[in-house]
């Protein structure tokens, strides 16, 4: 049988991700990056989608035998109509609400047939197909990065709950009348454990006069203070590691909030599985000992107990992998 492939794209909070996919093995051929801007208008984020797209193929174009591609399948953060195709909003616009019709654009520009989903729910299908999740009937998987995503996976199937917001870990209740969260609502575990969450209580604490070596990238040009956009995840491990006492215990007290969201849901939902991934999680292992440890001490005593907790397998490629998977089973 003839190699099939597809063409997977993950839109995340800091970066869009491409890669053309082998259907068979989940090998990605070849890959491109970009970083996503949220001030972007409509037409802009969808350029940016089509030019990193293009940027995949032509590489993927390059090599000895150049892979024909069936199908796209794209991941969004924010809130999509999976069966329309379009994107409904997003963190990476500037308008809060849009009506994109993704799929049929990409479609249009790439003459294959094109699905739209969740950048969570992307992330878990991969996980599912060729990560951490591929021998686990019934799986949690939980993403920190810029915010809090989360996916179930039951007797093999994505839960996508009555309106799809089933998995939407983030915005569980960790303290009550709490901090704001990006949602509007207060006290939700984005607010604290999300590397928006640690930015802003870092910021708060070198304003207050506390030291750490991320001072640095806070400092603007005329001597003030930013908000910190620039903080990558790989900083903070790096931070951790040589010993940064502010940052040590940011980092701690996220992970502890994560521990007990984590904990609520696993009780709730079971699993034998728990995949941790993300690029604060991939970054920082710190955040991922800590969460562990105190989910299972949380959780139940015999869900706990039972509960394995990993690291997703596919690391930073978990979406685009999913996306192609997507594509290829629709196409
Ligand atoms: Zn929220």
């Amino acid at each position: 049988m003839a190699e099939r492939y597809a063409l997977g794209i993950d839109f995340g909070g800091t970066k869009v991700l491409a890669a053309v996919v082998s259907l068979r093995t989940g090998e990605i051929v070849s890959s491109a990056k970009k970083k996503t801007r949220p001030d972007d208008g409509p037409e802009e984020l969808v350029q940016r989608i089509f030019s990193v797209a293009q940027a995949a193929l032509d590489d993927a174009g390059a090599s000895q035998r150049a892979p024909v591609i069936s199908a796209i399948g794209i991941g969004m953060a924010g809130q999509v109509d999976p069966v329309a195709g379009v994107l409904l909003g997003t963190p990476n616009l500037a308008q809060s609400s849009v009506e994109l019709p993704i799929a049929a654009r990409l479609t249009e520009r790439f003459a294959v047939p094109a699905v739209l989903r969740n950048d969570v729910h992307i992330a878990a299908v991969g996980e599912q197909r060729f990560g951490a999740g591929h021998d686990a009937a019934s799986f949690l998987c939980v993403f920190v990065g810029t915010g809090i995503g989360g996916a179930l996976v039951q007797d093999g199937q994505l839960v996508t709950g009555f309106t799809g917001t089933a998995g939407e870990i983030g915005h569980i209740i960790v303290d009550a009348d709490g901090r704001l969260c990006g949602c509007g609502g207060r006290g939700h575990l984005e607010a604290y454990s999300s590397r928006t969450a640690m930015t802003k209580v870092i910021l708060g604490e070198i304003k207050r006069g506390r030291a750490t070596r991320l001072t640095e990238v806070f400092a603007l040009d005329d001597g003030t203070l930013g908000r910190g956009a620039a903080l990558r995840s790989g900083m903070l491990s790096r931070a951790v590691a040589d010993g940064d006492e502010l940052v040590t215990e940011v980092v701690r007290d996220a992970a502890r909030y994560l521990g007990f969201g984590l904990a609520s849901v696993i009780n709730v939902v079971n699993p034998q599985r728990l995949i941790l991934g993300g690029g604060v999680i991939e970054a920082v292992d710190l955040m991922f000992e800590v969460a562990a440890e105190t989910a299972r001490r949380e959780a139940l005593p015999v869900a706990g107990r039972g509960i394995e907790i990993v690291r997703a397998g596919l690391g930073d490629n978990s979406g685009v992998v999913g996306a192609a998977m997507i594509a290829g089973a629709a196409a």
